[in-house]
């Protein structure tokens, strides 16, 4: 399969593939059938930095939200991140994902010298940008300066439901726009979503999925909610493991050729999460490289597992562990643009 192409699937299947428990290993082996047919056994690895847990935002669900006290903030230096780079360079990375609140210190002229450091260092790296909300010249001058892709979940496609997770300043039709504006500069661009996140029902869950259809994302990133004590919406429950993996199966089968990554969230909410998002569809893996200190305060929700490698082994044990499973770390930048390049 070479061509990009896009599987509508009715309303009553999506609904009944979202609610139907009994459908969880069906629906993963026939996405994992596409992923294969598509992208073969391969898995991209992307290193996670994660530079800033400073944030101008007050999103209900998310523990490093602004009003929340409880948290030591922090914020890394250029050195750090490049030395995280380095770190990932030299274990074989050739993607890196720089995440973080939206935190003001990140000016539009800082993140480009940031950028371009990176890619004089490394050129053939692929760098991917999720700093949120930005206007489209920041977008456009990051882009020049050499991001290659961003990620940037649209949350809830429903204006009601985005509504019920975020203040009010906050609102559906920019981060839409954001992301269509990552799209028509040139980005390779992410979207996605929380399964279960409070008042979400599976009507929500279909909007999101037309949403991405309209979107035509390059990847999708999707992981359970999951409780943050720090938040007002500490007494709802973690999103469901098996919902979570058969969203990940759907979203293989209406998006073939899409990059979809078994996210930390899934590793946390269930410990064989890694392998079943792989196969259920998934075919990319996020390792954080960030130093110990960001690891241990980038608290989006409680219990955040640690898949980071903390030395080079830990790379080889996940290359082994992942081939049991009859899957293979490939050392590439995995653009999108690869789909049915299996080799
Ligand atoms: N500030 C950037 C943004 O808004 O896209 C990037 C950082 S943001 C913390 C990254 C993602 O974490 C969000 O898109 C959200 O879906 C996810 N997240 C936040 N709180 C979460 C929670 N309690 N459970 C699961 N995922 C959460």
């Amino acid at each position: 399969m070479t061509k990009r192409e896009i599987k509508h699937i009715d309303k009553d299947t999506l609904k009944k593939w979202i609610e139907d428990e009994s459908l969880t290993e069906d629906l993963s082996k026939k996405a994992d059938k596409i992923r294969r047919e598509v992208y073969g056994n391969k898995i991209f690895l992307r290193g996670l930095i994660e530079v800033s847990n400073i944030c101008k935002n007050d999103c209900y669900y998310c523990g490093i939200r602004k009003s929340n006290r409880n948290l030591n903030r922090y914020r890394l230096s250029k050195e750090d991140i490049l030395s995280a780079a380095d770190f990932g360079y030299e274990l074989g990375f050739r993607t890196f994902v720089m995440q973080g609140g939206e935190d003001g210190f990140f000016t539009r002229d800082y993140m480009v010298d940031v950028l371009k450091a990176m890619k004089k260092r490394y050129p053939e790296v692929a760098i991917t940008l999720s700093l949120g909300e930005r206007s489209y010249e920041d977008y456009k001058a990051f882009y020049d300066a050499g991001a290659d892709r961003y990620l940037l979940r649209e949350e809830s496609s429903n204006p009601d439901h985005y509504r019920k997770l975020h203040p009010y300043e906050m609102k559906l039709k920019n981060r839409q726009e954001c992301l269509y504006n990552l799209k028509k500069i040139g980005y390779q661009v992410g979207g996605g979503f929380m399964v279960d996140s409070p008042y979400q029902n599976t009507d929500d869950l279909i909007e999101d999925i037309r949403f991405l259809e309209r979107l035509e994302p390059d990847m999708v990133g999707i992981g359970p909610y999951l409780v943050s004590h720090d938040t007002p919406f500490r007494d709802f429950k973690d999103g469901s493991f098996t919902k979570t993996l058969r969203l990940v199966a759907i979203l293989r089968i209406v998006f073939p050729y899409a990059l979809i990554p078994a996210t930390t969230a899934l590793g946390t909410v269930n410990p064989r999460g890694r392998e079943l998002g792989l196969k259920a569809g998934a075919n990319v893996l996020m390792p954080n490289l960030s130093p110990q200190t960001a690891k241990k305060s980038y608290n989006l929700y409680d219990n955040k597992l640690n898949t980071g490698l903390e030395a080079a082994e830990a790379k080889k044990d996940l290359e082994k562990e992942l081939a049991s499973f009859g899957y293979r770390v490939v050392d590439e930048r995995g653009d999108v643009t690869d789909f049915g390049n299996k080799n």
